[in-house]
C-alpha cells in the first residue's frame, strides 16, 4: 500500500500513486465494470447474435450490462455491430461524441473491427479509423461466448481505469488524433 499525502497543490502538484488514489480507483472500477450500460449499435448479422446474447440462454444480465438505453447519453460502453459503410462513419462517431466520459468501445466481429470480407470503396475498414475501440472481438459473427468475452475483456479495463488516465496528456492526444477535442 502506499500513504495519503495532503499538500496545498493536491491535486495538480500530486504525481505518485498513493492509497487514496490507488483505492478509490478499485472502488469506482468495481462499480463501473459490474454496470456497463451498453449502447447497441447493430447494422446486420452480427447484430443477431448480440440479442442471442442479451437473451435468457447467455443472459448477458449476469454480468450487469443487461441495461440498454438506446441513447448515447446513458450508455457507457458503445458495441459497433456489423458493417459499418463510410457514410454511417459520421453517425457512429457522432453517438461515440453523445456518450458522457468515460466510455469505452467494443467492435464486435470482423466488419467492425476490419471491413471483414468487404474489401470495397463504400465500407469503412474498421470504426478504429474513426473513434478509438477498446476491445476487438473476432468473428463471423462471433458467436455470444465470444460477445461475452470481449464484455469480460472490456470489464478489465474498466475495471484497472485510473481515475486519472482519462485526463492525462496521452489519452487527450490519442482522442486528438480521432479530431476529438
Ligand atoms: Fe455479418 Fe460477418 Fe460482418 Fe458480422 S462480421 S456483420 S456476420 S458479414
Amino acid at each position: 500500500g502506499g500513504k495519503i499525502i495532503i499538500t496545498d497543490e493536491m491535486p495538480e502538484g500530486y504525481g505518485g500513486e498513493g492509497f487514496f488514489a490507488t483505492t478509490l480507483d478499485q472502488v469506482v472500477g468495481w462499480g463501473r465494470k459490474n454496470s456497463l450500460w451498453p449502447m447497441p449499435f447493430a447494422t446486420s448479422c452480427c447484430g443477431i447474435e448480440f440479442m442471442a446474447t442479451s437473451a435468457s440462454h447467455y443472459d448477458i444480465g449476469r454480468f450487469g450490462s443487461e441495461r440498454f438505453a438506446h441513447t448515447p447519453r446513458q450508455c457507457d460502453l458503445l458495441l459497433v455491430m456489423g458493417t459499418i459503410a463510410k457514410k454511417m462513419g459520421p453517425i457512429v462517431k457522432q453517438v461515440y461524441l453523445q456518450m458522457s466520459e468515460p466510455r469505452w468501445v467494443i467492435a464486435v466481429g470482423a466488419c467492425a473491427s476490419s471491413g471483414g470480407i468487404f474489401d470495397t470503396y463504400s465500407v469503412l475498414q474498421g470504426i478504429d479509423q474513426i473513434i478509438p475501440v477498446d476491445v476487438y472481438v473476432p468473428g463471423c459473427p462471433p458467436r455470444p461466448e465470444a460477445i461475452l468475452d470481449g464484455l469480460m475483456k472490456c470489464q478489465d479495463l474498466v475495471g484497472q481505469e485510473s481515475l486519472r488516465r482519462r485526463n492525462s496528456d496521452r489519452y487527450k492526444a490519442l482522442l486528438n488524433s480521432y479530431g476529438i477535442e
